[in-house]
This record gives C-alpha cells, sequence and structure tokens, in this order.
C-alpha cells in the first residue's frame, strides 16, 4: 500500500513524543512581548509515529545504497562508509572553525595535506579549499583570471566556452562580468581548432573548457588549444567535474591548464544526490597563487596556519573554510584508495562506460560513435513514433534504475548520457545494458509501457515545468 500521509494526519491531541524530566531549576516568566499568542501548530505524534513516518518517506526516494544511478556528468558513485566515519570522528565533527589554531593542529594539518594531494592529482601547484561547489569553484577561478589581467592591465572583455559545455559555466563567466563567446565544436565532437583561433583575440580572458568534455570524450587537442589561447595573452580554465575518467592517467597542469574546480562531492566520493554540502576546491598555476580566496593552510616548522596576509587575494568565497566535512570524506577517500587505486578507479569508469557504449550501439543511436571515457551519450533519434528520451527515462525507473541525464549536452537532440562510474559491477552493468534493450523492444512492440511509465514510483510524472515554477512544500491543497 502506498504511504501517503503528512505527519499532521498523524497528529493527535495530547499525544508526545517525549518524557521530559521535570527541571530543578526555578522557573523563569519570558516577559510578555517574547511569548506568542497561540501555540505554534505542530503535529503531537509519539516516537514510533515519527520513525516510521520518515522511514516510509525515505523509501519513496532513491539513492545509490538502492540502485544503479547513471547520472551522467553527476559521478553518482557508491561513497564508502569509511569516509562517513572519519567525518563524524568527534575531533573532526565537533571543532569549531573558529578555534585558534594551536587548537585545530589536525584539521589544519588535513587541509594542508588535502590541498597538497589536490595539486599533485591536478598537476597545479596551489589549492584552495573554500568554494562550496563546483560552479563557485568556477567563479573563484574567473574572479583569480580577472584580478590577473587586471595586475597585466586589462581584465580583458570575454570568456570563449564550447558549446558542449555546462550551463554553470556561462552563468559563472556572466556574473564575473564576462561576455561569453560560444566556440562551436566539430564533427567528431571536440573542440574546432580553426574556430578558436578565429575566435581568440586581445579580449579574450580565457577559454573555459571541460576535459574530457560533457560528451564523454577527451579533448585530444587540448594542448595545441592551450598553446593559441596563451600565445594570445589569455588563460585556460578547466572545468574538472570529469575529473573522475582521468585521475592518476593525465594531469590537466601538464595539458595546459592555468586553474580548474575539482567537485569533490563527485570524483572524490560525498553523497551528493540530494544536494547537501558539496566542496569544489580550485588548484591553480602559482603566478594565479597571489589571487587565491583568503586564508591560504600554510605550514611553517611543524605548524598549520590559516594564512590571512595575502594583500592581493580576490577575498573570502565563503564562510570559515569551506565545507570541512567534505573535505575530511575526500582525505579519507584518497588515503585509502592511493594513488594506484585513484587510477585504477578512473580506468574502470572508463571502461564501464565503453561496455555499455558497445553494448548499446546500435540498438540506441550513438550520435558520437568514438571511444569515450567515463561517460557514453545516446540519443533519441531511433525511437519509433512520438516516444522521446523522456519516455525511455521514465521507463527505467520501472526497472530499477535511476534514470541517466537526459537533453544534455545541448548539442544532441534528446541526449541519453549515461555514466556507470567505477564503483558498478559487471553484473550491474549487464542488468542495465538489459534494460535499456527490454525498453527499446518494448517501443516497438508495447509503446504505452514507456508512455505509462512509471508505474512502481510513488507518483507518476510529475509537471516539471510546474514543479520548478510554483514549488510548494507544504501539505494543505488550498491556496
Ligand atoms: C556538476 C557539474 C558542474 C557544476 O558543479 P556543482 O558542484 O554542481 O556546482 C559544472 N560542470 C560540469 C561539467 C558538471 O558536471
Amino acid at each position: 500500500m502506498m504511504y501517503n500521509k503528512t505527519i499532521f494526519d498523524l497528529s493527535a491531541k495530547g499525544r508526545c513524543g517525549a518524557s521530559p524530566i521535570s527541571a530543578d531549576v526555578p522557573d523563569f516568566q519570558l516577559p510578555d512581548d517574547l511569548l506568542r499568542a497561540e501555540s505554534a501548530a505542530l503535529p503531537e505524534v509519539t516516537e514510533v509515529d515519527v520513525v516510521r513516518h520518515f522511514t516510509h518517506l525515505s523509501q519513496k526516494n532513491f539513492g545509490i545504497d538502492i540502485g544503479m544511478y547513471p547520472l551522467g556528468s553527476c559521478t553518482m558513485k557508491y561513497n564508502p562508509r569509511i569516509n562517513e566515519v572519519a567525518c563524524r570522528l568527534p575531533g573532526f565533527a565537533r571543532i569549531h572553525p573558529g578555534a585558534p589554531p594551536q587548537y585545530a593542529q589536525g584539521a589544519l594539518q588535513l587541509m594542508h595535506e588535502l590541498q597538497s594531494y589536490l595539486a599533485e592529482i591536478t598537476g597545479l601547484d596551489v589549492v584552495t579549499l573554500q568554494p562550496a561547489a563546483g560552479a563557485q569553484g568556477e567563479l573563484t577561478g574567473l574572479m583569480m583570471i580577472r584580478a590577473w589581467h587586471t595586475s597585466q592591465g586589462n581584465p580583458r572583455r570575454k570568456v570563449l566556452i564550447p558549446d558542449t559545455a555546462h550551463g554553470t559555466n556561462p552563468a559563472s563567466s556572466a556574473l564575473c562580468n564576462y561576455a561569453v563567446e560560444t566556440v562551436p565544436s566539430n564533427d567528431r565532437g571536440t573542440l574546432d581548432l580553426a574556430s578558436l583561433r578565429e575566435k581568440m583575440t586581445g579580449e579574450v580572458a580565457a577559454l573555459m573548457v571541460t576535459n574530457p568534455n560533457t560528451l564523454g570524450l577527451f579533448e585530444k587537442d587540448i594542448a595545441e588549444a592551450a598553446e593559441i589561447v596563451h600565445q594570445a595573452g589569455g588563460l585556460i580554465y578547466l572545468d574538472g567535474a570529469n575529473m573522475n575518467a582521468i585521475m592518476g592517467i593525465v594531469r590537466p597542469g601538464d595539458f595546459g591548464v592555468d586553474v580548474m574546480h575539482l567537485n569533490l562531492h563527485k570524483t572524490f566520493s560525498t553523497p551528493h544526490g540530494g544536494g547537501g554540502p558539496g566542496s569544489g576546491p580550485v588548484a591553480a598555476k602559482s603566478f594565479l597563487a597571489p589571487y587565491l580566496p583568503s586564508p591560504i593552510i600554510t605550514k611553517s616548522g611543524d605548524q598549520f596556519f590559516p594564512d590571512y596576509e595575502r594583500p592581493q587575494s580576490i577575498g573570502k568565497v565563503q564562510a570559515f573554510f569551506g565545507n570541512f566535512g567534505v573535505l575530511v570524506r575526500a582525505y579519507a577517500y584518497i588515503r585509502e584508495m592511493g594513488p594506484d587505486g585513484l587510477k585504477f578507479a578512473s580506468e574502470m569508469a572508463v571502461l564501464n562506460a565503453n561496455y555499455i557504449r558497445e553494448n548499446l550501439k546500435g540498438i540506441y543511436h550513438l550520435p558520437y560513435d568514438e571511444v569515450c571515457m567515463h561517460e557514453c551519450v545516446f540519443s533519441e533519434k531511433s525511437l519509433p513514433g512520438d516516444l522521446r528520451t523522456l519516455d525511455v527515462a521514465k521507463r527505467l525507473m520501472d526497472y530499477g534504475f535511476h534514470p541517466p541525464t537526459v537533453y544534455f549536452p545541448l548539442i544532441v537532440k534528446g541526449a541519453i548520457m549515461v555514466e556507470p562510474t567505477e564503483t558498478e559491477s559487471l553484473e550491474n552493468c549487464d542488468d542495465f545494458i538489459q534494460a535499456m534493450k527490454t525498453i527499446r523492444a518494448e517501443a516497438e512492440n508495447d509503446p504505452k509501457a514507456l508512455t505509462s511509465a512509471p508505474r512502481t514510483t510513488p507518483i507518476a510524472r510529475a509537471d516539471e515545468v510546474m514543479a520548478v515554477k510554483k514549488l510548494r512544500l507544504t501539505a494543505d491543497m488550498d491556496g
């Protein structure tokens, strides 16, 4: 039976979930002007009501702990529980971010070491851990680029962005007061160097590029692109959201990148399906070090401390040190994996994506038929009749899979973007492939199975536009 109650439906007058002991301190009467006139409209429920209610709600959701979550570009890998244990250790979980450095040496050391691991992995020199997400890392990196160009006498006017880019790239550029110019991709789905050459003028502050790009393809000409941009005085910003494909295999600093962000919640394993806290550290070449946000965690002798004496810094981009809990998880993950483990993870992520691509090729249309990196992109092109990508995605839910990313990247009409990640076994990949094949057969023989999907979920097809534009989080149905 479908559980469909609100906590208010369970409420009964006088019911109570706690039995506080009577206070042994004198009563204190708050002044009248601080007291509310009527009691708050809170549900009156028992402890067991509360536990069952929230357990029911949790079962309406889908998460990586339930099944495969091949959401392209999001790297929904399984997040090892050891990371959760580490970040909940009282010394990490209960430390106050304002604690004087001498009382926070362990936390500062962890951040200092994480900075150096990320510098090593990216092949860059300096790292800030402050930004709270990839998008904020982008803005931080662009602000550093603007500060550097300004120090050279001209902040420049625009940023070049390939047409495969994630929407946050142009948004961050606009926030940083840069005009955006699109660089089209060639017919192999990668940067078109001729077009880049043409657009690369003295007005361009940076090329903002994702590698591997959002088609899951490695930008093979990246070093040459970097040379074109550098020769005209521009910088290379790398959107590092797809780092899960290349860890320990190639370092962005070695292919010409000047500054980039990482998404710790994607590549370095923090649960992020529910929009919880993330972390988007920014790594840069040393000439950009003066502009990094403050503070940077520094070491002097055997002491660690946050360095605020940085007059050219772009300032703070986040309270205190950023999302420290995510930093602890990433640190635990990197230490647990080690350099060989990280490399192996990337190799397996790439292998899984190619396995799925090869097995579904010819069954679903593959717009760019190339060996891919950690994700592969199909399209709706070969679906019969009026069936669309959305119908396939919804039907997958009935087979127990989270749908892939759909309708992105924008240059593929009806894109279906599959990123299995390295944490899915061969058997899980096979199950996914089988479900996709079954759905493709249903598309021919029983199209209603697709158009009426999903049938096994708590709600069927939500009006997604309405849900975004008129989001209502309350249960009272009037007004
Ligand atoms: C996820 C993602 C971003 C944005 O990162 P957030 O951490 O969600 O802000 C940017 N670019 C690409 C390619 C991404 O996949």
